[in-house]
């Protein structure tokens, strides 16, 4: 059975199938192209439109379609309301995926075991909302995998005739809201006898809020600039229907002027038709700034300590954004000295998902190692039975990967005072650097409980405000910490440890599944009857969710 891999986008997403040694496209024959965009249109109460014909309708009936539905899973936004009924993001990007499951299924395909990928600062929240979503379209998901990697690991299969590149590479990923930059090193491993490649990401950043739709919002002021300047009307004269018209010739244009140095624009305004030239050059002279924010963000992972120093062998323009001519001219002259390579933009995060899909099923791992993803009935999955699954939440023998987040444990301080202590941070490699042993002590006298929250956060400190006491009782974190309780753990404690002072040793393991923490008795080293804090998506029913998608049908 063939693999594949999926690049669930903010405006478009992309199927890909591994076989016969190379990734390729899966085509959206309806819509003649190699992506769907990421569009659902609520039609009516049983019927749902997803892909180019929803996004048209955000023209005539913009109440009813939903757009950038990924800029919400995973954390707490309200759900989208249609017929009455509400529906989460998962749903969304559920009813995404079951129409690119269906076109391809139409093709002849048949597609279980699929990668979805997902943007490097994803959380555990919305890393696990994004499996979510995956398994309600009736996929299974063997791994999620940062989409700068994805794109990676496609060069390196592209590449060298079967042999994998040694080198340092730079993925430049401008998408349509996202930007995002990561340093990996592509190296190759013998395991078993096989030559493996594998890839060590060295850095990551970007800026969330920065993409394509910069470019078009520019565009549109441009567009509006000129046509009022033709028709001799201030933008006050601009009525709704102008501006639709306005709005519905940007991306076209935007995409016009990535081949041509010019494009016509013609539409009609205040009952006349109003028609001028954009060229490439206006269009370039007004988005130099937002150019240069990109240039900027890559020169600051240049000076980050795991990469300062360390030759960057080429850059990796992908995303469609860098499909504009100014992308790859403003790289290059920034980087003279590095080779800069367009890598398949629109595609290449999706094929090389299905690369990491094969990798993952190919048996070419080296390891069990890592604790096993646990299966929707909270039970671990058993090794070694026949339809061994590859290790999909432990440590990937492929990648090695960089914490997304830093994680710490609430715990009183000598004044009386809740803390979150930071057990592992962000930016730290993923396996052994990710986990931690450490003494803590029982707070007081007669505690019959160990209750510890687990908290997610962006800080670098060994110690921050938390956004919860130990009672669950919100408090005031700092903002910029982006701090959240992840769940927490009840232990009983057995009667000779209620003591305060007494020493308890913590286990403290961060993944790619989740955080994982033990606690043993400190004299005797017996495990204390615990549990894994994975995530708490604590809103989400599966049920519920697989009947209100099964209440839609999904209109060609
Ligand atoms: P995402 O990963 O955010 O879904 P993509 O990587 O698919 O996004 O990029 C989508 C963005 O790329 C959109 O803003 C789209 O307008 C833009 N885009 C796609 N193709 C082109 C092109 N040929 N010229 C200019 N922009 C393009
Ligand atoms: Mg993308």
């Amino acid at each position: 059975m063939s693999v594949y891999g999926i690049d669930l986008g903010t405006t478009y997403s992309c199927l890909a199938k591994f076989e016969d040694g190379v990734a390729t496209v899966i085509q959206n024959a309806a819509e003649q192209s190699s992506s769907l965009p990421s569009a659902v249109y609520f039609e009516s109460e049983s019927s749902i439109v997803v892909g180019g014909e929803a996004k048209n309708m955000v023209q005539t009936d913009a109440a009813n379609v939903v757009q950038f539905v990924k800029r919400e899973i995973g954390k707490p936004f309200p759900p989208h309301e249609f017929f009455g009924q509400a529906f989460s993001a998962i749903d969304i990007s559920a009813m995404i995926l079951k129409k690119i499951k269906a076109y391809a299924e139409d093709q002849g395909e048949v597609i279980k075991d699929v990668v979805i990928t997902c943007p490097a600062y994803f959380g555990f929240e919305e890393r696990n909302a994004t499996k979510k979503a995956g398994e309600l379209a009736g996929f299974n998901v063997l791994a999620l995998i940062n989409e700068p990697t994805a794109a990676s690991i496609s060069y390196a299969f592209r590449s060298g005739n079967g042999q994998f590149p040694e080198e340092t590479v730079f993925v430049y990923d401008l998408g349509g809201g996202t930007f995002d930059v990561t340093v990996l090193h592509i190296s190759t491993r013998e395991v078993n006898g096989n030559q493996v490649p594998h890839f060590e990401v060295l850095a990551t950043d970007g800026d969330d809020t920065l993409g394509g739709k910069d470019w078009d919002k520019v565009l549109e002021n441009l567009l509006i600039e000129k046509v009022c300047a033709e028709a001799g009307l201030s933008e006050d004269d601009l009525d709704e229907d102008d501006r639709a018209a306005i709005l519905s010739k940007v991306e076209p244009t935007k995409k016009a002027l990535s081949v041509k140095e010019a494009h016509p624009f013609r539409a009609p305004i205040q009952g006349s038709t109003v028609k001028f030239e954009v060229t490439r050059e206006e269009f370039e002279a007004a988005t130099a700034g937002l150019v240069q924010q990109t240039i900027d963000c890559v020169n600051r992972v240049l000076q980050k300590e795991n990469v300062a120093g360390k030759k960057i062998d080429k850059i990796l323009l992908v995303g469609g954004s860098s499909n504009m001519p100014m992308i790859p001219n403003a790289v290059k002259a920034a980087f003279p000295d590095t080779p800069v390579q367009l890598e398949q933009p629109d595609l290449a995060v999706a094929q090389g998902a299905a690369c990491y899909a094969y990798l993952l099923t190919s048996g070419l791992g080296d390891s069990d190692e890592g604790i096993p993803l646990p299966n929707q009935d909270g039970e671990q999955q058993s090794e070694g039975d026949e339809n061994k699954q590859p290790n999909i939440g432990g440590l990937s023998d492929f990648v090695d990967d960089l914490c997304p987040r830093s994680f710490g444990i609430g715990g009183q301080r000598k004044d009386g005072s809740w803390v979150c202590i930071n057990l592992v941070k962000k930016d730290w490699v993923i396996g052994e650097q990710t986990h931690i042993k450490k003494t803590f002590r029982v707070g007081k006298d007669g505690a019959e409980f160990l209750n510890v929250p687990v908290y997610q956060n962006i800080s670098v400190e060994d110690m921050c405000q938390p956004s919860t006491d130990i009672y669950g009782e919100p408090l005031e974190s700092n903002p910029a910490d982006q701090m959240s309780e992840l769940g927490r753990i009840q232990i009983p404690l057995p009667d000779g440890m209620r003591t305060r002072g007494y020493p308890l040793d913590v286990d403290f393991q961060v993944d790619t599944a989740g955080v994982h923490m033990h606690v043993y008795d400190n004299a005797t080293g017996q495990e204390l009857q615990g549990a894994d804090i994975v995530y708490n998506n604590s809103d989400f029913n599966e049920e519920e969710s697989k009947q209100r998608l099964e209440a839609f049908e999904i209109v060609e």
